[in-house]
């Protein structure tokens, strides 16, 4: 009988009053979105022990010089609250938890995996408001499938009971797929040269490539080309559902790589071998990354990114570095 027993796995309960915490720093700041109708907030908690909390947000060289009422090509001006977590971490969020007042939407979990996030809290209020009741679909149907391909367990947080309910488990050991990862290399004297090499590596295939910096104060370069999600694989991608789909666009991929690694950007080495999307150009801004070298400004995945860019640069808030080498 005492063999048996120990092979019982004996899990001790213990109350942590973190994931409560770190909601109520979420809720508590909600309330200062600019957002006029869709108040959103998110804590991020890295391991290292840092916790930040942001509301969806305007940058606010968009607010000022474009307004929040327009769009920028098919996007609105507004980073979500859980990407503007990762985008103004400095510690990695490899590991990371993060605490929503609401469900997330898919680009946001895409975002998220890419940052090797592991678990997602989703204040149990966010269920009942209306907007989330629009969205409740595409929560289950792709934030929810995402959140489980990349290997984020997900957490229904009641304050009040100080209770939790886990409505998508993870398994101990699941790796996440990752086919094609992020590639980190020491940086080249001549940034452009970075941009040949990986532009040959690349071959056709639209990509991005920053130069970031450890907390030792080494340099690199980091690129990646557009991706299905975390988890994900070219084999194994779903078809596209609505207004989202599956794949990670290389800008996104390296930013949120970025953070992942706690590499800080250096805004002078911005290059996408195309013109990125609306979205792309949003998070790019939403991270003070004003300024963008383009490989090919007559390539672009929809027609969206050019008009984007045009209304970014115009209102000066983007500025294209033109640079002869490129390819
Ligand atoms: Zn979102």
């Amino acid at each position: 009988l005492f063999g048996a027993a120990n092979n019982i796995e004996l899990t001790v309960m213990i109350r942590d009053p973190d994931p409560f915490k770190h909601m109520q720093a979420a809720v508590d700041i909600v309330g200062s979105s600019a957002h006029p109708t869709n108040k959103i907030a998110a804590t991020l908690a890295c391991t290292d022990g840092t916790t930040l909390s942001r509301t969806n947000s305007w940058p606010q060289i968009i607010a000022e010089r474009l307004g929040m009422e327009i769009d920028i090509g098919n996007a609105s001006g507004t980073v979500h609250a859980e990407t503007a977590c990762v985008l103004a971490s400095n510690a990695k969020t490899e590991g990371a938890s993060v605490f929503v007042t609401d469900p997330p939407c898919p680009n946001c979990l895409k975002n998220v995996a890419e940052a090797g996030i592991k678990a997602l809290y989703i204040d149990h209020k966010g269920f009942d408001k209306d907007f989330a009741r629009r969205r409740g679909e595409q929560f289950e149907a792709m934030s929810l499938r995402v959140a489980e391909r990349a290997g984020i367990a997900v957490h229904v947080v009641y304050r009040k009971d100080q209770r939790l309910e886990t409505i998508l488990k993870i398994l101990p050991g699941y790796q996440p797929v990752n086919e094609l990862p992020l590639r980190l290399a020491a940086a080249t004297d001549d940034f452009t040269d970075a941009i040949k090499s990986e532009t040959q590596h690349f071959q056709n295939q639209p990509f991005a490539l920053v130069r970031v910096q450890n907390d030792k104060g080494q340099i690199f370069d980091l690129s990646g080309s557009a991706h299905p999600t975390l988890g994900y694989s070219h084999t194994t991608l779903e078809s596209p559902d609505g207004k989202y789909n599956f794949v990670l666009e290389p800008l996104n991929r390296v930013l949120m790589g970025a953070a992942r690694q706690g590499l800080s950007i250096d805004p002078q080495y911005v290059y996408s071998s195309r013109v990125p999307t609306a979205r792309e150009f949003i998070n790019m801004v939403g991270k003070n990354l004003l300024q963008l070298r383009i490989g090919n400004l007559n390539a672009a995945r929809d027609i969206f990114g050019p008009m984007a860019l045009k209304q970014l640069t115009r209102a000066k808030i983007i500025t294209v570095i033109e640079d002869g080498r490129n390819p």
